[in-house]
């Protein structure tokens, strides 16, 4: 029987480790892709940190997959062998809930999450259903287009979600920021990046891809913003950036997991600002994000690791030494 390699959580706060297995053969109804690239997400740290709870153990992380199609399960139509498709975090939903029958599948009662719930793309094979995969065409390499599946998408939504104003506030400018920098700048809006206090390295790196202003999170904007969305995990930005958003602004909080939200004075919420958070994804968020990334001709940073290093890869995002995206090539 051929084999496939994976990297495998066996339990949280535990190095990945390398394992060989059967090549999966796929159900009815899903794909079995061969795995060109795999981004890594900063949900994959929390999965692997046991911030998350619940995951399928022994887990294979990763869903910000792009590979080409292996093996077709039966019922399934509109995909072809060999064709390149892009898996997200998103793999099921129940499709019968409150949630999916109202347009909001991204909060399903009963999801099924790549590299969570389900084996995902830290592997040179992977299964995915077939309904939850996008074609992704032929443009842009394997490796440069893995943060589209997560950071894109999820940071599409969220920027949706920030609404129309001009002046936008980015916290903490790793994949999903620097994408919809560009994203931002592309339609005219003005970026305010914020990072780590003192990393002038992130600073650069935001202006590099169209930030008008980069500074430290606990410093203001030189400009009163419309709307801040917050990618670092750190509850304390919340407050930060309800300061720094106008009367009626909104604070977007983009990531699965923070660290609690300090107190604050109701005067930081009050005259209509908003906050709230944004979870998954929906299917027309891809379609939405996959047709608009392309003409903004968004480009990713991004940082490559052969698929044995994924414990380093991982570590290198958990201390901030990235610029961009790491990406695990099989
Ligand atoms: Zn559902
Ligand atoms: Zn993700």
């Amino acid at each position: 029987m051929a084999a496939m390699r994976a990297m495998v959580l066996d339990r949280p706060k535990t190095p990945l480790v390398m394992r060989e297995r059967p090549v999966p053969v796929p159900r009815a109804g899903e794909i079995m892709i061969e795995v060109k690239a795999c981004g890594v997400c900063r949900t994959d740290l929390h999965v692997v940190d046991g911030e998350l709870e619940h995951p399928k153990l022994p887990i294979v992380p990763g869903h910000e997959i792009v590979g080409r199609i292996a093996a077709i399960g039966e019922g399934v139509s509109g995909f072809a062998a060999g064709e390149r498709i892009g898996v997200p975090w998103l793999g099921a939903t129940c499709g019968v809930c409150r949630y999916c029958r109202s347009g909001q599948e991204n909060l399903c009662d009963a999801p099924v999450f790549t590299g969570y719930t389900r084996d995902g793309g830290y592997a040179t094979h992977a299964v995915a259903d077939a309904r939850f995969c996008f074609p992704l065409g032929e443009a842009g390499e394997d490796a440069a287009i893995t943060p589209w599946m997560c950071a894109g998408l999820i940071g599409w939504r969220s920027y949706r979600m920030a609404g129309e104003g001009t002046n936008l506030g980015l916290y903490g400018f790793g994949a999903a920021a620097h994408i919809l920098s560009q994203v931002a700048t592309w339609q005219g809006r003005r970026v305010f990046a914020f990072t780590r206090n003192g990393d002038t390295a992130a600073q650069d790196f935001a202006r590099s891809f169209g930030a008008v202003w980069a500074g430290n999170s606990d410093e203001g904007p030189p400009e009163e913003l419309d709307a801040a969305i917050i990618f670092a995990p750190v509850g304390a930005l919340v407050p930060a950036a309800l300061k720094a958003v106008r009367k009626g602004g909104r604070v977007v909080c983009g990531g699965i997991h923070m660290s609690d939200i300090p107190s604050f004075p109701y005067a930081l919420l009050w005259e209509e600002r908003h906050v709230m958070s944004v979870a998954n994804l929906t299917r027309q968020d891809a379609h939405e994000f996959l047709m608009i990334a392309p003409k903004a001709g968004v480009h990713c940073e991004i940082t490559r690791y052969p698929l044995e290093r994924a414990n380093e890869a991982l570590s290198d995002l958990r201390g901030g030494r990235l610029q961009g995206a790491a990406v695990l090539i099989p």
